[in-house]
C-alpha cells in the first residue's frame, strides 16, 4: 500500500505542471491552541444581533436554493457601494464593483483576465505571498521587486523597477502584509504614471490604517487601469464567509465576467454578506479596539528593545530576534500561535482581544526573559 502510494506520488509529480513541481501549498498552520494570532483574522466573534440577521437572511433564501444565484450579485454590489461611500467617502456606481469568494478569488479573476502566459506581474516583497502564488497558478511570470531595508518603497525606486520590468500587472499592497505599513500616496500615483498595465492596490487592511491615510479609491475616477481590492475577511470579521471585492472602471470589471465561473457567488454567501453589511457599524466597532491592541504591542515591544514595524493594519511585524524560529516555537509551547513569515529575525503577530494580546506579551516576556510587568 505505502509502496504504491509513493509510486503514485511520483506519478502525480510528473503529471503536475512543471512550474508547480517541488512547491509546497499555502498553509499557515491551523493548530488547536488557546491563542491564535497567526492569520490576521478579526479576533472578535460576531455579535448575536448580527448572527441572528445572517441566519434569518439565509433561512429566507433557503427555499430558493433550487435556482441558481443572481449571477450579477446586484444587491451585494449595491450594499458594497453604500459601504464604501460611508467608509471612504467615495461614491461608485455598482458597475464599478465586483466580488468573489474572498479577495483571493478576486485577485485570481484579475490575473486570469489581465495576466496569464506571456505576461508579467510585479510585486514588491516582502508582501502578500498569494500575489505571487496566484500569478504562478495563472501562468503569469512573476517578478519580485525590492523594498529598502526598512521594508519601505520610495516612489522613485518603484518607478525604476516598473521601467525595468515593464509589467502587465503591478501589485501594491497598502497597508502591506506582512510589514503592516501603508504606502505613501506618491508611490501609487507614480506607479500609475510609469506603468502601462493594470495596477492593483490591495487594501485588505485599509480600515485599520492610521488617520489621514488616503484610500486609492479616491484615484479611480482618473485612472482606468487602477483596481482597488478589499475584503470582508479582516475588519468586517467575516473571513469564514469568504467575501472579497474590488472597485475599478466598468470596462475592467467587464473583463472579469469572461473568466469567472458562472454563478460563482452562492445564494447563501450573497445573503450572508448583505446581512452583515447592513450591520457594518456594529461589525466595525471592534476596529478601534484592535487598533488599540496593535498600538499596545508596538509600544511594548519597542520598550523591550525589539524592533516593531509601524503598523496600519491589525498585526505587527517585529524584528530584533536572535532566532525567530526558536521564539516562534517557545510561544507555541506557551499556547500562543503567531506567524513566521520567513524574514530572518522577525515574526508577525495579530492584534487580538485585550486578553489574547496580554497572553502573547506575557508569553513573549517569559520566552525572552523580559520583565513582563512592563507589558501594559
Ligand atoms: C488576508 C488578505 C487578503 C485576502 O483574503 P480573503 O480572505 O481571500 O479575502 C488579501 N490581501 C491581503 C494582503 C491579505 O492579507
Amino acid at each position: 500500500m505505502s509502496e504504491s502510494r509513493s509510486a503514485n506520488a511520483g506519478l502525480a509529480r510528473e503529471l503536475l505542471r512543471p512550474q508547480f513541481r517541488g512547491m509546497s501549498a499555502y498553509g499557515a498552520p491551523q493548530l488547536d491552541v488557546p491563542v491564535r494570532l497567526n492569520t490576521n483574522e478579526n479576533a472578535f466573534d460576531l455579535p448575536a444581533v448580527v448572527v441572528r440577521s445572517i441566519v434569518e437572511a439565509i433561512e429566507a433564501e433557503a427555499v430558493t436554493l433550487n435556482r441558481y444565484p443572481d449571477r450579477e450579485f446586484t444587491e451585494l454590489r449595491t450594499s458594497l457601494a453604500s459601504y464604501l461611500e460611508q467608509q471612504a467617502g467615495v461614491r461608485l456606481p455598482i458597475e464599478m464593483l465586483w466580488a468573489a469568494n474572498g479577495s483571493n478569488e478576486v485577485l485570481q479573476h484579475i490575473l486570469m483576465a489581465y495576466g496569464g502566459p506571456d505576461r508579467t506581474a510585479l510585486g514588491f516583497v516582502p508582501s502578500y505571498s498569494m500575489h505571487e502564488l496566484i500569478s504562478l497558478a495563472t501562468g503569469t511570470r512573476w517578478v519580485s521587486g525590492e523594498r529598502d531595508e526598512h521594508f519601505d518603497l520610495a516612489a522613485d525606486a518603484a518607478a525604476q523597477q516598473v521601467r525595468e520590468h515593464d509589467p502587465d500587472v503591478v501589485f501594491l499592497c497598502s497597508p502591506n502584509n506582512p510589514t503592516g505599513t501603508a504606502m505613501a500616496p506618491e508611490v501609487i500615483s507614480t506607479v500609475l504614471e510609469t506603468s502601462r498595465g493594470i495596477v492593483v492596490v490591495d487594501e485588505a487592511y485599509f480600515e485599520f490604517a492610521r488617520p489621514g491615510t488616503p484610500s486609492a479609491l479616491q484615484l479611480l475616477a482618473e485612472n482606468p487601469r487602477l483596481i482597488v481590492s478589499r475584503t470582508m475577511s479582516k475588519a468586517f470579521a467575516f473571513a469564514g464567509a469568504r467575501v472579497g471585492y474590488l472597485a475599478a472602471d466598468p470596462a475592467i470589471v467587464d473583463g472579469l465576467r469572461l473568466v469567472r465561473l458562472p454563478y460563482h457567488l452562492s445564494t447563501l454567501t450573497q445573503a450572508a454578506a448583505n446581512a452583515a453589511i447592513a450591520h457594518s457599524d456594529i461589525l466595525l466597532s471592534n476596529v478601534a479596539a484592535l487598533k488599540a491592541e496593535r498600538d499596545r504591542i508596538v509600544d511594548t515591544l519597542a520598550r523591550w528593545g525589539l524592533e516593531p514595524v509601524p503598523s496600519d493594519s491589525n498585526f505587527v511585524l517585529f524584528g530584533g530576534l536572535d532566532d525567530a524560529q526558536a521564539t516562534w516555537q517557545a510561544l507555541l509551547d506557551r499556547g500562543v500561535l503567531i506567524r513566521d513569515v520567513g524574514i530572518p529575525g522577525h515574526l508577525r503577530v495579530n492584534a487580538g482581544t485585550p486578553e489574547e494580546t496580554t497572553a502573547f506579551l506575557d508569553a513573549l516576556a517569559d520566552a525572552l526573559g523580559f520583565d513582563g510587568s512592563l507589558a501594559g
